[in-house]
């Protein structure tokens, strides 16, 4: 009977978590993705900054002329101020990655509330973005995030950079999937990025696209269509 008794809720449960894997992270319904496939604008992000790498990112990005938008966590930023005050003062896009670097599933209501409501540029008017670790949704995350003033953003192209390849080839891999209007999930921390980065900026200015910050492209919300072709390539291949 008390094993009965736990079923419902632990189907509800299931049912939550597959309706947040596959609505939310990868279908992508409803966030913000890429922006219109005209135009020359491209966008690069970088989550999980600022790091010891943000330097070398900067330097980078500044040889090329570009702007970047860096997802930022609260512990990275107490880690390392002065990362984060370089962003700012470059000129970059600076928006939220969470208070913890931890999916949405693992967190309680309670704690996503706290997870969505800080925000590098809290005090400043909007709009304040959020990319939710690895792309993790819970079926409350839309809601907690609108009743915060947020928007969920993600990407609709992915550079790798985390799978430590040689640079040369993922940018290579990355460059065959960006179109214009692409949004391409980078990192900050990674040994590789630095000079993924450089590589991409290369093939970007062969190709006479420029990038920019997320708010400059705009992005567009993920419709019923984009969102099928997500799903497609999250577990098409
Ligand atoms: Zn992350």
């Amino acid at each position: 009977m008390r094993l009965k008794a736990l079923l419902w809720p632990a189907g509800l449960w299931l049912a939550g978590v597959l309706a947040g894997e596959v609505l939310g992270r990868a279908a992508g319904w409803g966030a913000l993705g890429g922006g219109a496939p005209s135009g020359r604008r491209v966008v690069l992000t970088f989550d999980d900054g600022p790091s010891g790498r943000t330097p070398e990112l900067l330097a980078v990005l500044e040889r090329h002329g570009a702007k970047a938008t860096f997802f930022v966590t609260e512990p990275a930023t107490r880690a390392c101020p002065e990362g984060l005050a370089a962003l700012l003062a470059a000129g970059h896009q600076v928006e939220a990655h969470g208070r913890w670097h931890t999916h949405a599933l693992l967190l309680p209501p309670w704690r996503e509330w706290a997870q969505l409501r800080w925000h590098p540029r809290a005090a400043q008017p909007g709009p304040h973005l959020y990319r939710p670790p690895y792309g993790g949704h819970s079926p409350l995350t839309r809601l907690l995030a609108r009743l915060q003033g947020r928007q969920v953003a993600l990407w609709d192209v992915e550079g790798r950079d985390w799978t430590a390849g040689d640079p040369t080839v993922l940018a290579a891999q990355t460059l065959a999937q960006m179109r214009p209007g692409s949004v391409v999930l980078l990192h900050d921390g990674p040994a590789v990025t630095p000079a993924l980065l450089a590589e991409l900026l290369k093939g970007l200015d062969t190709r006479g696209l420029q990038a920019v910050p997320l708010n400059d492209l705009p992005p567009r919300r993920i419709g019923l269509r984009a969102g099928l072709q997500r799903l497609r390539t999250s577990y098409g291949r």
